[in-house]
């Protein structure tokens, strides 16, 4: 699903900028994806680029959109790592196909030698260990000094020749990479002549290679996990049934909008689309993480990678891959990688001044000490990478379990500003009330009827996707009211809506002067007033046990914003025992967020992502309640609640924090472990192979420690307040 192909998205043609998309192999640790971002980054003609070591690609703003791709492929290859080509459709670039296959294979064939000459040299290590291990029982003895000095010697150069390799080519371009350390003790223990030693610590450097890529993969299953839910083909129907209708499966790529296909029960959605026959019911946890299914029938959204429990159904394609909405949630935890916070920003730059300082420790044991054992013992003890993963592992744990549940989180670094919280703002309008309205009265002023209203009302509301819209159409609608075409339509967010009906200007504006606790609409037509309409709405029965739970996680400054008149304002945040503001335009909303942030706080919003997405941007954290379908919330929100379910915010809040105290104990760890290590080890009294044998223990640690994120909470906050009562 994932396609790489030139400029496949966001080429605005005006500014010249483009953005391309590479995959990269080879990247096993978080310092390489740093690595594979500075060579992009330093090529001529290229503005940004960001590497995504769990999705395994990079994104690159091009300057000069007619930059030759080859070149950023040299540069990701200087670097140390690959850019392959991945054939149709899979590829950045259209290049010689058998070129490309031969040297692949070549490449293959190269990989498996020295794989059979890696694993022949640390089984030999191996052997080795064995004898040091057991003469230090006490169970061999004088094994060790009847082997030979050219058999360590060979074990050592089979076993981390690859190491070695990059170590040496990183070191001519000026690079210091966290094996520099390790080779260097080695090259110690050797100068010393303590072969064995040198065998046994590549063994375990290799070990650790291996833990630590294992470590990044098992990180990268969360959010990889969730491209496998998108089926890879579909079954296009073309043709008039019966008798000349023909069904085929096809690859989804090949679909285009308006097309029809046809999904059966136990399948999974293909694409974005809208029922045309048929009645089923939808299993769309994949993208809400709610498990009760929904029931579709002709005219009815569905989205791909929700499963058809029961029924089967035509639908007209809207949208294929990533222009679906899974696909877009997919790209964005993806993505949410890119977005470090601060913590994450500290912990990189730690990382690579880290290097420096265990060469420092190392030249001072050797320089005060004069013991070569226990300085190559400071070399291998310390890994860097341990830092550098402290905390995108925790993070990438987190986001991709959240997306399973319904929460699209975009980047760490609003994980990190969740906890920091400081207000909640809130909008009533399809966010703390349901996004269904009804009209409730009709006031026909002198000379209409309550029909006549509706008839005008309804046909300049045709074209408004606004809760009130669909009232007063709705309404229409049930009393058979006729609705005329309208032209001419005009839509004031927070104020209301007008057009051209039957040659007369028509238009449906917030009253001036509201009677009772409801929303009211004034109708005017050719500027006399045609009548007043009364509509109601409802609060979510989970509102406000999730803002208890919010409450009891110590956010307790919340506040309800609303373009609403303000009586209804003031009886819903009665009810929800918050404060309020009624009578705000869109932009007024924006100047309150700004407010708050200029008075020193953090503020969290919540809206519908449609009518209130510029006071989401504006937000420290912009939630979008659900946004499923919405690609102005989705785009703009930085949290998107994927199901209409409050539950989702203190679940969020929860979740933040949890993770942060999972990165800062995968921190405090890692500190404490090198601490330990290197004063140890410099004091002797570490011997090189345990110094060795201990430096995958951080990121083992680091991984247990983040996989208790892959498991939601056992008790969320809103779960443990008692019974649901209104
Ligand atoms: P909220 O801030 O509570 O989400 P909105 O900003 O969506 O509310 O709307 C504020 C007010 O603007 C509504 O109460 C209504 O008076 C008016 N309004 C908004 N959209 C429309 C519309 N399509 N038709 C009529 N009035 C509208
Ligand atoms: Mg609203």
């Amino acid at each position: 699903m994932v396609n790489n192909t030139r400029s496949s998205q966001d080429t605005s043609a005006t500014s010249q900028i483009s953005i391309v998309e590479l995959p990269i192999r080879g990247m096993d640790c978080a310092d390489c994806a740093r690595h594979v971002q500075e060579a992009l980054q330093s090529v001529d003609g290229v503005d940004d680029a960001q590497v995504l070591l769990s999705a395994e690609r990079a994104k690159v703003t091009l300057r000069n959109p007619d930059l030759d791709l080859s070149i950023l492929r040299h540069a990701v290859s200087r670097a140390g790592y690959s850019s392959p080509f991945l054939g149709d459709g899979g590829d950045a670039v259209h290049g010689d196909a058998a070129t490309n296959r031969s040297t692949e294979a070549a490449a293959h064939a190269r990989k498996l030698a020295g794989t059979v000459l890696t694993v022949f040299g640390l089984v030999f290590s191996v052997v080795l260990l064995v004898v040091v291990a057991g003469e230090w029982l006490g169970v061999l003895d004088e094994v060790s000094r009847r082997i030979p000095w050219w058999a360590g010697l060979t074990a050592v150069l089979l076993g981390g020749y690859p190491v070695f390799f990059n170590v040496v080519r990183s070191a001519l371009r000026g690079k210091i990479i966290s094996h520099t350390l390790m080779s260097l003790g080695v090259v110690a223990a050797i100068v010393v002549g303590e072969w064995i030693t040198a065998a046994i610590v590549v063994l375990f450097m290799r070990i650790g290679d291996f833990a630590e890529r294992f470590t990044t993969e098992r990180s990268r299953e969360a959010v990889k996990g969730l491209e496998r839910l998108a089926p890879a083909t579909a079954v296009r129907v073309s043709g008039e049934a019966p008798g000349g209708e023909t069904q085929e499966e096809v690859p989804v790529e090949e679909l285009t909008a308006g097309e029809t296909v046809l999904v059966r029960p136990g399948e999974r959605v293909p694409v974005d689309g809208t029922v045309t026959t048929g009645d089923a019911s939808v299993d769309q946890s994949s993208i809400t993480g709610e498990s009760v299914p929904v029931d579709v029938t002709a005219g009815d959204s569905v989205y791909a990678a929700t499963i058809l429990t029961t029924g089967s159904i035509r639908l007209t394609v809207e949208a294929v891959g990533r222009e679906t909405t899974y696909g877009k949630v997919v790209r964005l935890a993806e993505e949410a990688e890119a977005n470090r916070g601060d913590v994450q920003r500290v912990a990189d730059r730690f990382s690579s001044l880290y290097l420096p300082i265990v060469v420092a420790i190392a030249a001072a044991t050797y320089l005060i000490g004069r013991d070569p054992l226990a300085t190559a013992a400071v070399l291998v003890v310390a890994c860097s990478c341990s830092f550098a993963l402290a905390t995108p592992i925790a993070m990438m744990a987190s986001i991709g379990a959240s997306a399973r549940r319904g929460l699209l989180v975009k980047g760490g670094a609003h994980i990190e500003m969740l906890p920091r919280a400081t207000v909640l703002l809130i909008d009533k309008t399809g966010t703390v009330t349901t996004g269904t309205m009804h009209v409730s009265t009709i006031y026909p002023a002198s000379g209409w009827t309550a029909r006549e209203v509706v008839h005008v009302a309804a046909a300049a509301e045709r074209d408004s996707q606004h809760p009130i819209a669909r009232a007063i159409t709705e309404r229409a609608l049930t009393e058979d009211v006729e609705v005329p075409a309208a032209s001419e339509f005009v839509s004031e967010h927070g104020r209301g809506v007008s057009a051209v009906v039957e040659n007369r200007r028509v238009s449906v504006h917030k009253s001036s002067n509201p009677s009772g606790g409801e929303t009211q609409l004034d109708v005017v037509v050719d500027g006399v007033s045609a009548g007043t309409i009364s509509v109601a709405d409802e609060v979510r029965s989970d509102v406000k046990v999730a803002l208890q739970a919010v409450r009891d996680m110590g956010l307790t400054r919340i506040e309800i914003l609303t373009g609403d008149n303000d009586a209804v304002a003031r009886r819903i945040a009665g009810g929800l025992e918050v404060d309020y503001r009624a009578d705000l335009l869109p932009e007024d909303k924006i100047g309150i967020v700004r407010e708050y942030q200029a008075a020193g706080e953090t503020v969290l919003m919540v809206g519908d992502g449609v009518n209130d997405a510029p006071a989401l941007v504006q937000a420290d954290v912009g939630i979008a309640m659900g946004a499923i379908g919405s690609d102005i919330a989705i785009e703009a929100a930085h949290v998107c609640l994927l199901r209409e379910d409050w539950d989702l915010v203190p679940e969020l809040l929860y979740t933040a924090r949890r993770t942060m105290r999972v990165v800062y104990t995968n921190i405090g760890l890692t500190a404490v472990y090198n601490i330990l290590g290197l004063t140890l080890a410099a004091f002797g009294f570490l011997p090189p192979i345990l110094a060795a044998a201990a430096q995958s223990i951080p990121d083992v640690g680091i991984l247990a420690n983040s996989s208790r994120l892959l498991r939601p909470a056992r008790r969320t906050p809103a779960r443990r307040t008692p019974a649901r009562v209104e």
